[in-house]
């Protein structure tokens, strides 16, 4: 197992390894690919949708495209500009929504300001919201029945299954509480017995409740944000961040001794992704730790494609109830 950070004397966090397990995620999607090809004549089309110009967004959405390629799914991309109206957006997913042909409909969030997200979520079919964010599916997950869950929360606990960390029994903490990463994680760890704590930006003494997780997962939007002193020794801490660094001394003060490639990395492409854990400190006390890049943000595209081609399965397999 790899070793994450090194000082002489000191604890070490082992790797818990993102990239590994998307690939093996990956590696069973392009075999179920295949299989439906096979036994139904169809592969799966995911349609991404992504309004404006955001960097970080265009990023996301150029890997969901091309993951989708590598594994042998249809994609459709719509590249959208910033003034696309709500009533636009509602009219194409409403055609996405009624073409036999598209399994999965993605949005890229969040939409330019001005545009009603909401309305537009809440318009994909169920059957087809591979991000698992319509009401349907969330309201389906709450109360523990099939559903399309949302592929951030979902590949952290196939990460945490599949990297052998037991969650059953565990005191699991979430600090941050938003609707597409904290609170179904929450869900998602409560689903398979931990006991668990979500934490926010009104939480009193949020170190002394964070110290109590064996299992902390971080999903603040805040980099570095998760130090030494919030993390019990030897704990598992799965880091949600993606957070772009642009600063030499906040990337100097991040990374101790990675921070040479990671200067680099800034100097060629204006920023390194760091996540909302202080991945030197955290290193030192954590048993366990998720890199970023190489993390979480691999499991979400893992999982996008594994809702897809299951949304794919379950659109066939009612075509035959009929
Ligand atoms: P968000 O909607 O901004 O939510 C952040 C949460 O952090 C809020 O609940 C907020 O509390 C809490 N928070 C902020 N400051 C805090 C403080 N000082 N103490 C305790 N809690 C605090 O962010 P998000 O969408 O959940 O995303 C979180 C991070 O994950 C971001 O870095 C994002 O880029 C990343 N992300 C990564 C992936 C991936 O694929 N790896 C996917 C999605 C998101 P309040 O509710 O009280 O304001």
């Amino acid at each position: 197992m790899e070793i994450i950070a090194q000082e002489r004397g000191q604890a070490t966090a082992r790797k818990l390894d993102g990239a590994r397990v998307a690939a093996e995620i990956k590696r069973e999607v392009a075999e179920e690919v295949e299989r439906l090809r096979r036994e139904h004549g169809v592969t799966p089309r995911l349609v991404t949708v992504l309004v404006g110009d955001d960097p970080a967004s265009a990023v996301y959405v150029r890997n969901k495209v091309r993951t989708c390629e590598e594994l042998g799914l249809h994609s459709e991309h719509h590249p959208l500009p910033a003034e696309t109206t709500t009533a636009q957006l509602l009219e194409l997913i409403a055609s996405c929504n009624a073409r036999d042909d598209v399994d999965g409909i993605l949005v890229q969030l969040p939409l330019p300001s001005g545009a009603d997200e909401s309305a537009v979520i809440e318009a994909i079919d169920p059957a087809k919201d591979v991000d698992g964010f319509t009401p349907v599916n969330v309201g389906r997950m709450m109360l523990r029945r099939t559903a399309l869950l949302p592929c951030t929360p979902a590949g952290i606990v196939e990460l945490l299954a599949r990297e052998g960390v037991r969650v059953k029994g565990a005191r699991a903490v979430v600090v941050g509480r938003s609707n597409i990463v904290g609170r179904p994680v929450a869900e998602l760890l409560l689903e398979r017995d931990a006991t668990v704590t979500i934490c926010h930006s009104r939480t009193r003494d949020l170190p002394s409740v964070t110290r109590e997780a064996d299992i902390l997962v971080a999903a603040v939007g805040r980099a570095g944000f998760i130090r030494g002193g919030h993390v019990k020794p030897g704990a598992t801490v799965v880091d949600v961040g993606m957070n772009r660094l642009t600063d030499e001394a906040q990337v100097r003060e991040l990374f101790g001794e990675d921070a040479e490639r990671r200067l680099k990395t800034l100097g060629e492409r204006g920023y390194t992704l760091a996540g909302d854990v202080h991945p030197a400190e955290v290193g030192r006390v954590a048993g366990r730790l998720t890199p970023v890049p190489g993390g979480v943000g691999l499991l979400t595209v893992a999982m996008l494609m594994k809702n897809t081609v299951a949304a794919a399965e379950r659109r066939q397999k009612a075509k035959v109830k009929r």
